[in-house]
């Protein structure tokens, strides 16, 4: 049998990640592999943790990515924070806070849970309950941006809770990073994880941390080893750490970090406020768009990600077939519903390179057609021209 190269589909990703990669970052990739202690590499790795520390806007020394996706960047902040016996107050909204509480677990740690409703922002009165009922509590964990639901939390006023009462936090800053306003050091978030495949539309396999001069003391002075020999901060920092030598602790992925060093470069020519700001405009085009066809968004306007938009499934409208159909007659991705949001509503995502104005005017006319032609009680015919009015009023402000 003779096998042949894997030629994949062009397709348009507007799920939950990852989003559409700008070529500029594919073609980065596919330059030279030279070592991973070659001097110009190391040149470029601590240009790179320049770049993260402008995107994270963050001044932490300790800022880096992590060999891994970002669920190895959130394992990352729990593994080196949390030790055996200590309660972490893990407020939740959706599967991620889930993850976190699984993490806890597994560090040998108690996990109190602050729970709110899926699609709901954390709510900070519970935060400050929780830590009142418990002050034995070393830290705080929570998700900035819940992709699985579609809602931003308050971080800085979360941050604030929970320094009052001597916590450390640790934010999943996966699909905010680039999309919606995050700062590290002014809201004084101690850890802070992302991805590279959401916001920063890169290929899928890094994950961006910044870590505190605090959150890096706690480390440093743990009692017990870091129950992970990957991911022990203690060691990657012989590699990554600042200074001029650098010990192999692992083959950094040279490659992925080129792609990585290219996203950034693109994040800090737009800058890294109107990336924000472009982010928002694109979801305001989409959402007048599908209100125009009669859609309603899963969460309330004051929560709403700009670039996760949870959109509920019309009654009577078969969720998997209209995804198909997007798929295979626009080649077009939008995701499905997670836990218990799953079969009622779409994740329509806005990441990074994929937030534009091609995307938006794509997926609504898609989206349009195929449930036109399901004979779903939408207005059809509206939603595209509704959007590029949307647009046309944002360019006249
Ligand atoms: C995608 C995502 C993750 C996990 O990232 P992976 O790269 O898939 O491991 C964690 N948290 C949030 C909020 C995410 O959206």
């Amino acid at each position: 049998m003779a096998f042949q190269s894997f030629h994949p589909p062009v397709r348009t990703l507007m799920g939950p990640g990852p989003s559409d990669v700008n070529p500029r970052i594919l073609e980065a990739m596919s330059r030279p592999t030279i070592g991973h202690l070659d001097p110009v590499f190391v040149d470029m790795m601590d240009e790179m943790k320049e770049l993260l520390r402008y995107a994270f806007q963050s001044d932490y020394a300790l800022t880096m990515p992590v060999s891994a996706p970002g669920s190895a960047g959130m394992e990352t902040c729990f593994v080196n924070l949390v030790q055996p016996g200590d309660k972490v107050v893990v407020c939740q909204n959706g599967v991620f806070g889930g993850r976190m509480k699984e993490n806890v677990e597994r560090c040998g740690a108690t996990a109190v849970m602050v729970e709110d409703a899926w699609g709901t922002a954390v709510d900070p009165n519970k935060l400050e309950d929780a830590l009142q009922a418990n002050p034995d509590a070393r830290l705080v964990a929570f998700v900035h941006a819940e992709t699985s639901t579609g809602a931003i939390s308050d971080a800085r006023t979360l941050a604030e809770i929970a320094h009052r009462h001597d916590c450390l936090v640790i934010a999943d800053a996966v699909t905010s990073l680039a999309g919606s306003p995050l700062k590290v050091s002014e809201w004084e978030l101690d850890a802070v994880y992302s991805g590279t495949q959401k916001c920063l539309s890169c290929t899928p396999g890094l994950s961006p941390v910044t870590f505190s001069d605090r959150a890096v003391s706690v480390v440093k002075e743990r009692k017990s080893k870091v129950q992970s020999w990957f991911l022990d901060l203690n060691l990657v920092l012989g590699y990554w750490g600042g200074g001029g030598k650098r010990a192999y602790h692992h083959t950094a992925p040279i490659n992925a970090l080129y792609g990585l060093h290219e996203a950034l470069v693109i994040v800090h020519e737009e800058g890294i406020e109107q990336s924000w700001q472009r982010h928002r405009n694109n979801h305001e085009a989409l959402r007048v768009g599908l209100e125009a066809m009669g859609l309603s968004f899963a969460v309330d306007a004051a929560s709403r990600l700009p670039q996760l938009n949870a959109v509920n499934i019309p009654a009577g409208v078969d969720d998997a077939a209209v995804r198909t159909r997007l798929l295979q007659q626009y080649h077009l991705e939008i995701g499905a519903g997670l836990g218990p949001m799953a079969g009622k509503i779409w994740r329509i995502g806005l990441m990074g390179f994929a937030s534009n104005r091609t995307n938006v005017l794509l997926c609504l006319g898609a989206l349009d057609a195929v449930l036109g032609e399901m004979g779903a009680p939408i207005e059809r015919g509206v939603a595209v021209g509704a959007a590029m009015q949307a647009y046309q009023s944002q360019a006249g402000n």
